[in-house]
């Protein structure tokens, strides 16, 4: 075995936490290192960054308002901070540090995106692949289309192609007019399906991820928009915006291949929101990955394990690639392994963080080997308390014990791996996770420089 790679920040996790965690500690002067060893939940993403809702459970037992729109974001946090006190806007005080400027940060991060924030401050109002309508802060150029901006003279048309195996329009256009014809203050859209007919002379395309790749290809695309075009002149009324599911090639479209898909068809044609397997959540890894890299990142597809510590601080990791195993001495590491999607939280007997041993919580108690049953709701739209199981950390983000007592004084927890809140349930989802990152990153490059390990530079190569 090689002699030790010292590291100031080693980055345990290459989801969004830990890659935007990578790049903001690089960007204050620290060598980083991001070691991830298989895609978790950042690949499921559906390509909306919810920050925060105003009008989450305004309809009882649904998260579904129509087309409203709600308070602007950044008092829908504080509304989540008051309405959640153990929610990390509520521990960590996300009133007093801007949550816009953690956007602002993974917006400039990933320019091919386009991910844009509302002018007013409101979420977009947006629709998904199961034709519900949700609001999310953030959302890519090829995703974008505001259903509440709609003008109510228009007609959007719901994309089928019939060479995509695994979605129909005819549900998702049902579910949309149901969904928007709820709240109060709206004309909704009419929505129409647009079923087009085989274009590929082979098998059909298994799901949305297998089709982007095949739209990859200039010639391909052009043969599928041809096909729609054409399919459009016999709807009738005709559609005057179109969504189709997530597949519009698996790299981010740049303003001018949009522009150009736009021209084809001859109005907006933009992307559903995701359902796994998402091409959104790869395009906005891809583009994280890129950027870590070009800013001097190294980033490695390898798993961390057998962590030793000294006197509460960790001293060294044991980072493994397919047979070759090397030791890395971090001065900070940031723990951004995610929840049991990721494989950050494991429940063997007792559920523990997997790298540490930490222990996992639920609502202030911990997880044990508590039955799951006694934490969930007895409905779906329920408060299911599991979905809220993560690591308690204090205001610096560094993992708790059970008595609440800080246990490692050099790491720092970033993203979904910290517990208090349920991503699918409160509003606020890939919004925590970048703003506790983008935190974290900026907390362990502060840290790194007064460590007590050699000069810092550059991560030596681990190859
Ligand atoms: C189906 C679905 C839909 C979603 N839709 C939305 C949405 O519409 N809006 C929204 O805001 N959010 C959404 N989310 C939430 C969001 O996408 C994820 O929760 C978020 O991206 C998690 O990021 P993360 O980096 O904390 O964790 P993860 O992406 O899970 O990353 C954890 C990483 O840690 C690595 N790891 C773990 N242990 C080790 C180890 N020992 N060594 C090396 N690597 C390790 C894993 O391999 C993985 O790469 C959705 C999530 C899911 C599952």
């Amino acid at each position: 075995m090689s002699a030790a790679t010292e590291v100031d920040v080693v980055v345990v996790g290459a989801g969004v936490a830990g890659l935007v965690a990578a790049l903001r500690a690089r960007a204050a002067g620290a060598s980083v290192l991001v070691l991830g060893k298989s895609s978790g939940a950042s690949f499921a993403w559906s390509g909306s960054v919810d920050v925060a809702d105003s009008l989450v459970g305004m309809v009882p037992g649904s998260a579904v308002a129509g087309l409203e729109r709600g308070d602007a974001v950044e008092d829908a946090i504080v509304q989540t901070a008051g309405r959640l006190p153990r929610h990390p806007y509520a521990r960590l005080g996300a009133a007093r540090v801007n949550v816009r400027d953690a956007l602002r940060f993974l917006v400039d991060a990933v320019p091919s995106l386009a991910l844009s924030l509302r002018p007013d401050g409101k979420n977009h109002v947006l629709a998904t692949a199961l034709g519900t309508v949700k609001r999310g802060a953030l959302v890519s150029r090829s995703q974008l289309l505001d259903l509440a901006e709609l003008p109510s003279s228009a007609v959007v048309g719901v994309v089928e192609w019939r060479d995509l195996a695994g979605f129909n329009a005819r549900p998702v256009s049902e579910m949309l007019r149901f969904c928007c014809g709820l709240g109060a203050g709206h004309r909704a859209p009419r929505f129409v399906d647009v079923v087009v007919p085989r274009v590929n002379g082979g098998e059909v395309f298994l799901d949305n991820a297998i089709f982007a790749a095949a739209l990859d290809d200039d010639a391909e695309r052009l043969r599928f928009l041809q096909a729609l075009q054409l399919r459009l002149a016999a709807i009738d009324p005709a559609p005057t915006h179109l969504l189709m599911p997530a597949a519009l090639g698996t790299r981010p479209l740049s303003k001018e291949a949009l522009d150009d898909v736009d021209k084809k068809v001859g109005r907006p044609l933009r992307e559903l929101l995701a359902l796994p397997p998402s091409v959104p959540g790869r395009r906005l890894i891809t583009a994280l990955r890129d950027a870590a890299t070009a800013a001097g990142v190294d980033v490695r597809d390898a798993s961390v394990m057998a962590p030793v510590i000294e006197a509460g601080r960790v001293v060294s990791l044991e980072v493994q690639r397919g047979p070759e195993r090397q030791q890395v001495r971090p001065r900070v590491v940031v723990l951004a392994s995610g929840r049991f999607f990721g494989g950050g939280l494991v429940r063997d007997h007792e559920a523990r963080e997997s790298l540490f041993g930490l222990p996992v919580v639920v609502d202030g108690q911990p997880l044990g080997d508590r039955f799951i049953g006694s934490l969930t709701g007895d409905s779906v739209d329920g408060d299911h308390a599991i979905f809220r199981a993560g690591l308690a950390v204090d205001d610096a983000l560094a993992p708790l014990d059970h008595s609440q007592r800080r246990v490692l004084d050099n790491v720092v927890c970033a993203g979904s791996v910290i517990g208090g809140f349920d991503p699918s349930r409160d509003g606020a989802a890939l919004g925590v996770h970048v703003w506790t990152s983008w935190l974290a990153g900026s907390l362990a490059a502060d840290a790194a420089k007064f460590s007590a390990l050699g000069p810092g530079g550059q991560a030596q190569d681990l190859a």
